[in-house]
């Protein structure tokens, strides 16, 4: 019997988790637990860590999980690492339901880095309005750039006090759109855009406003996670579940 694990916290997951309620598949969604109000899943939904390779292993033999699904977002690249080695040490097939990375095209001003202490670094030293389109957990970083104006957009707003001392908080959950974007940045008066390359069509919204605008684009590659099959789509993944040995 096929029982199946879907990391989630991505519209990809989202997608893929609609499909299996649909078909009736035995599966249960997965969140960090990141957000105050996730979006509800069609599936038996489980919230927080499993305490790191050891204790996601273990929980794959105790609900005889027999796939993976990994679905969460391109930089969550500890949860990634961790799904392959409990997979290896369960024995249990895994796969990455990713959507691929966005790509510069004519009249794109992006400067690459792969990192956020990268893109501090590519911001100007001369105090400017930067998008900080990166979510909430590495705004701590750009503190050591505290002289620049930072627009952030979060889906929860703040608990605490922000890292950084010039900021303007929107509250939005994607997906968005160029037309809105744009109008954002010229509110803004911003003059550059800090983005992880995340990929897919909602987040890539600031990207197409930002050209528009002319704007510079400092973009963040993505962190290196350790070889899996990745999938890019849907169906890719339910011929995937229907064909993988279990
Ligand atoms: P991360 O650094 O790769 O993961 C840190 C720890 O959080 C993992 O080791 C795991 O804890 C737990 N975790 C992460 N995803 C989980 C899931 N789907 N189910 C259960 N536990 C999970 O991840 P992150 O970058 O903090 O991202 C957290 C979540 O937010 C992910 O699910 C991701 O899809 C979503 N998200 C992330 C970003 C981003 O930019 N990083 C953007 C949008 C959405 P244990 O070790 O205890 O198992």
């Amino acid at each position: 019997m096929t029982r199946i694990l879907l990391l989630g916290g991505t519209t990809e997951a989202s997608q893929l988790a609609k499909t299996l309620a649909e078909t009736g598949a035995d599966a249960v969604f997965s969140y960090a637990g990141r957000t105050a109000k996730p979006v509800n899943q069609p599936l038996p939904t489980r919230i927080g860590g499993f305490g790191g390779v050891e204790g996601l292993a273990a929980y794959l033999r105790a609900k005889s999980i027999t796939h993976v699904v990994d679905a969460t977002h391109p930089f969550a690249a500890q949860m990634s690492t961790n799904a392959v080695h409990a997979c290896e040490a369960a024995d249990v097939p895994l796969c990455a339901f990713e959507r691929p990375a966005w790509q510069a095209g004519e009249g794109d001003r992006w400067v690459h880095t792969d990192s956020i202490e990268g893109a501090v670094i590519a911001l100007p030293d001369s105090s400017t309005r930067v998008f900080l389109a990166i979510g909430k957990q590495n705004l701590a970083q750009f503190a050591a750039k505290p002289q620049h104006h930072y627009l952030l957009r979060l889906v929860d707003a703040p608990e605490a006090d922000l890292p950084l001392p010039h900021t303007t908080v929107e509250i939005a959950r994607g997906p968005f759109d160029a037309a809105g974007d744009t109008a954002l940045l010229q509110r803004h008066a911003i003059t550059h855009v800090v983005a992880k390359n995340a990929g897919g069509a909602g987040a890539a919204a600031k990207l197409a406003a930002a050209r528009t605008l002319a704007l510079p684009v400092i973009m963040i590659g993505r962190p290196e996670v350790p070889q899996r099959p990745v999938l890019g789509s849907v169906a890719e993944v339910m011929a995937w579940l229907l064909h993988s040995a279990a």
